[in-house]
């Protein structure tokens, strides 16, 4: 969303609603996963405090995948949150929450989409206690039990070859 500064970086006490659905197709090359619809819903607001003028938005997507452990489908609904400051100069200071506006306008996608990129999981369970496949047969042990494992022991196979 295409926001319009000219007034809210002068007016101090300045509040705007910000909401709406962002478009997220143009950054799935830097997302690590499926987002539903390559869509987010964002709102929050932007406001000037004393001549400063922070944008506070909260993100909310959905992940469309499979189970890291059993490969089932999942989905998991999230939120990522982002907090800035817009400026129009920066004074040689490296900050996560300065972010330096060029023009009276202020594009927010890419911000939309660098808080989803930062906020989705390293790990997409289908539950916490997804006991995954078998290695051995495939089989997803969520569903039933399956016998590699008595049959595939570390112990089972030291006994064998004593025995045998
Ligand atoms: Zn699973
Ligand atoms: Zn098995």
């Amino acid at each position: 969303m295409r926001l319009d500064l000219t007034r809210a970086f002068v007016t101090d006490g300045f509040e705007k609603k910000v909401e709406y659905e962002a478009d997220l197709s143009p950054y799935s090359d830097m997302l690590s996963r499926h987002v539903s619809g390559c869509k987010a819903s964002v709102s929050g607001r932007l406001f000037n405090r004393a001549g400063v003028l922070c944008l506070e938005l909260a993100v909310r997507y959905e992940i469309a995948g499979v189970c890291d452990r059993c490969c089932e489908p999942v989905t998991e609904k999230r939120t990522a949150e982002v907090s800035v400051v817009l400026v129009k100069e920066l004074q040689n200071q490296d900050s996560d929450v300065l972010v330096l506006v060029d023009s009276d306008f202020f594009e927010t996608d890419g911000l939309v989409a660098e808080a989803v990129m930062l906020d989705m999981p390293s790990k997409l369970l289908c539950s916490e206690g997804c006991k995954g496949l078998c290695p051995v047969c495939g089989q997803n042990l969520n569903v039933k039990k399956c016998d590699c494992k008595k049959r595939q022991s570390p112990f089972d196979i030291l006994k064998q070859e004593y025995n045998g």
